[in-house]
This record gives C-alpha cells, structure tokens and sequence, in this order.
C-alpha cells in the first residue's frame, strides 16, 4: 500500500459527531471552510458520508480507519440526518454533489484581498465510464466559463496504467481532485494516493460525473426535500436493490441503538 497522509489535528473544525461510531463534521458552511483550505493549500479529504457507508464501514475496519482520517466528513444522506435527529442533533443535509458543484463553481471565483491573482483553482476530475468523465468535464466548461479542469480520467484504468496516471497527477498538481469511483473504491484510492498532491482538496464524488455527463439524472427535488432520493435511485437503478437493504439496516440500527444508550 502507498505511504497515508496522516490526519492533522485542525482547530478550525469542530469536535465530530458521531454516527455508529464515525466521525461526522457539524458546521454551517462547508464550502466557505473548504475554500479556506484551497486559499492555505491545505490537503483535505471529504468523505460524503451515507447510511450505505456507514454500513460498509461497520463490516470493513480498513474502510472506517480511512473514514476517520479524512480531515472532513459531511453528512451526504437522509439517514445520518435521522440519526443524529434521533439524539437531538438538528443537522442540514449536505449531498457531496451539491458542494463539489458549489466549489467548481467557487474555483473561478475571486479571492477577497488577495494579494496577487491565483484563480483559477485548478480541478482534476477522476471516475466514471470513459465517455462520461469528458462529457462531464464539458459541460462543467459550459457551465463555468473560465473553469480550469486541467485534466480527466476514466475511472477504468489498468493497474499497469496507474504509474502512469499517478505522475500526471504529480506533475500537474491539481487544487480540487474529484473522484468517482463508487464506494469504497475511491475513499482507498484518496487515501492511497493523495500524497502525489498533498495541498489539494480530494472529495469522493460517486456517481455525480454520470449526472453532470447527463447520463443519469437525480430525483426530483420533491423526492430530495422528503428524504426520498433513495427510492428514484431504486427505480433507476434496480440492481442496487441489494446493496440498498443496508438502508433498513441503517435506520434499525439507529433507533436500537439509541434506545439501548
Ligand atoms: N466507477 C469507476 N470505476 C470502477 C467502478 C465504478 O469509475 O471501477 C464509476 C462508475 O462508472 C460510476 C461511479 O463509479 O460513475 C459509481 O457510481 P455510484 O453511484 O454507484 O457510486 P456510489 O453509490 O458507490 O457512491
């Protein structure tokens, strides 16, 4: 395994809550702090954490050791939301694809009293099928005129292409490295590889190039607004259907264990 990055104890975050024993970052305003980490040249590893995680993480350790190092962790899915509702903490839903949209978005941006012009941040974007990954770079250009997506990578390379891809990166040294391999692929490739670019910000995107490429499309925002989006997901993609019983799972265990407690 590549060498870790090991976590830095950061003032600037509050102490994590917990969610079946993993940290979870409570602050009003995650893309503001995140463009303070960019404005530092901070390293920083988000993790968008969902009740399908969660569970992940409770069968695989390597997994929950990943989950705990990442400098932030935000609570992507409805059912975190309920779990932290069921011990009285009132927490805003933050889906990982909305803030990787708003910082690609912020990338252009000026810098207040800035003393010397350093935008754009530049935006690496890894994963998805080959054609996606492209596609979804365009239409972020198209979106964001000025955005500086310096490059793109499919998300099925050949681990004897790898070497290869890992000095590109190096070399380039991107500000913002989004990653969409699913889960837990891409929280390990992050944690393997992100000391090729230890001031950038690394936020595992999952499947949010095949929404930006067009190629799916998320639910409805009446869905969104009723903790719902899962059952879009259902109905686009029904093979998930398995990995989508650790849902139920999840919100069993979250009202057993705060009953036990
Ligand atoms: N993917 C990839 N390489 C792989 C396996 C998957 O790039 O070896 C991509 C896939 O094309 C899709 C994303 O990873 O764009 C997974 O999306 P999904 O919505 O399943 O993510 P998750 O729910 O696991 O976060």
């Amino acid at each position: 395994m590549a060498e870790l990055v090991e976590r830095r104890p950061d003032e600037t975050l509050p102490k994590p809550a917990t969610v079946l024993g993993l940290p979870i970052h409570l602050m009003p305003d995650y893309l503001a702090w995140l463009v303070q980490q960019l404005q530092h040249q901070q390293g920083v590893h988000v993790v968008t954490l969902n009740a399908e995680m969660a569970m992940q993480a409770e069968a695989n350790p390597e997994l929950a050791a990943v989950i705990h190092r990442a400098e932030l962790v935000i609570p992507d899915g409805a059912g975190v939301v309920f779990y932290l509702a069921l011990r009285g903490q009132r927490v805003n839903r933050c889906p990982g694809i909305e803030l990787a949209a708003a910082l690609l978005t912020q990338s252009v941006a000026p810098i207040p009293n800035a003393p010397k012009p350093t935008q754009p941040y530049s935006v690496f974007f890894y994963g998805g099928a080959p054609d996606v990954c492209e596609a979804a770079a365009q239409s972020w250009q198209a979106r964001v005129p000025g955005i500086a997506i310096v490059g793109t990578q499919d998300g099925y390379l050949s681990p004897d292409a790898q070497p290869q891809f890992q000095q590109t990166l190096k070399t380039l040294q991107p500000n913002i490295i989004l990653v969409g391999l699913g889960v837990p692929r891409q929280e390990f490739w992050i944690a393997e590889n992100r000391h090729l670019c230890p001031n950038a910000v690394w936020i595992g995107v999952g499947g949010s190039f095949d929404i930006w490429a067009g190629t799916k499309t998320r639910a409805p925002s009446w869905l969104r607004d009723n903790h719902l989006e899962w059952v879009y997901r259902l109905y686009q993609e029904p093979w998930r259907w398995r990995r989508m019983l650790a849902l139920p799972q999840f919100a069993w265990k979250a009202v057993v264990t705060r009953v036990l407690n």
